[in-house]
């Protein structure tokens, strides 16, 4: 009986016991920057017919506040990039990662494409490559620069690449894996992997950092999923079990 006292004990210990990192998560676009946008025509409960304009900016912060309340839970320091919607800058959410001296760097966006039925999830880390699906989705998340930033991109993104790669891989490996265990098949979210990209935004950061594209606007059946509260806890869920898996390893 003693012993199961502190069995009981050990493993409410292990269940909340605290980490000592920081992560910052970044719900991504903001204020005049909506990214993508899309109509979600619907019925109410009054049979009338309505249509709500959802905003790829509206959704990322849903998430990321999701996200910070099942992290803080497990004793995980959590600041978001911003918490309402206004305008922050790439430069600015990089730099608040150094002021905080985050050691996670999460950014959370929703994906779009001209093709209705792509379909899926997928997670993006930091690193050099020269695909060119993957080429076009960096140039939606890195709008926004200018010549200067355009040019140092490269020579800082190489050496930071050097310094963090394997960490955001690994950070990579284990998020997109607690996202597939819980909404691959309850869900039906197409995994499409986890993918190199070079990302000014995780560049600038200088520290371990992934970018989830949650799913796809563009789809009307993932539209209707990502407005579900049952989806958006499960994806913040996975996405808290994740990153304590991460840290464990
Ligand atoms: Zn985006």
């Amino acid at each position: 009986m003693k012993w199961l006292l502190i069995l009981v004990l050990l493993v409410g210990w292990f269940d909340t016991q605290s980490y000592a990192v920081t992560v910052l998560l970044d719900p991504g676009h903001g204020g005049s920057d909506m990214g993508a946008k899309m109509f979600y025509a619907y019925v109410d409960k009054y049979g009338r017919k309505r249509n709500l304009h959802v905003l790829e900016k509206d959704l990322s912060l849903i998430f990321a506040k999701k996200i910070q309340q099942k992290l803080k839970k497990q004793g995980v320091v959590v600041h978001l990039s911003r918490s309402y919607d206004h305008e922050i800058s790439l430069d600015a959410r990089a730099a608040l990662a150094q002021k905080l001296k985050a050691d996670i760097f999460i950014s959370i966006h929703m994906n779009a494409s001209t093709n209705r039925t792509s379909r899926g999830f997928e997670t993006f880390y930091l690193d050099n490559h020269n695909d060119v699906a993957v080429k076009k989705v960096e140039d939606i998340e890195n709008v926004g620069l200018t010549g200067d930033q355009l040019i140092i991109k490269q020579i800082i993104t190489d050496l930071i690449v050097e310094r963090t790669a394997k960490a955001s891989k690994s950070l990579a490996e284990s998020v997109h894996a607690g996202i597939k265990k819980k909404t691959h098949k309850s869900f039906n979210l197409k995994d499409r992997g986890i993918k190199p990209g070079l990302f000014y935004v995780l560049a600038m950061a200088k520290r371990p950092g992934i970018l989830l594209e949650v799913s796809f606007l563009s789809n009307p059946k993932e539209l209707k999923k990502v407005l579900t509260s049952e989806f958006q806890e499960a994806y913040s869920k996975a996405v808290a079990a994740g990153v304590i898996s991460y840290l464990r390893k």
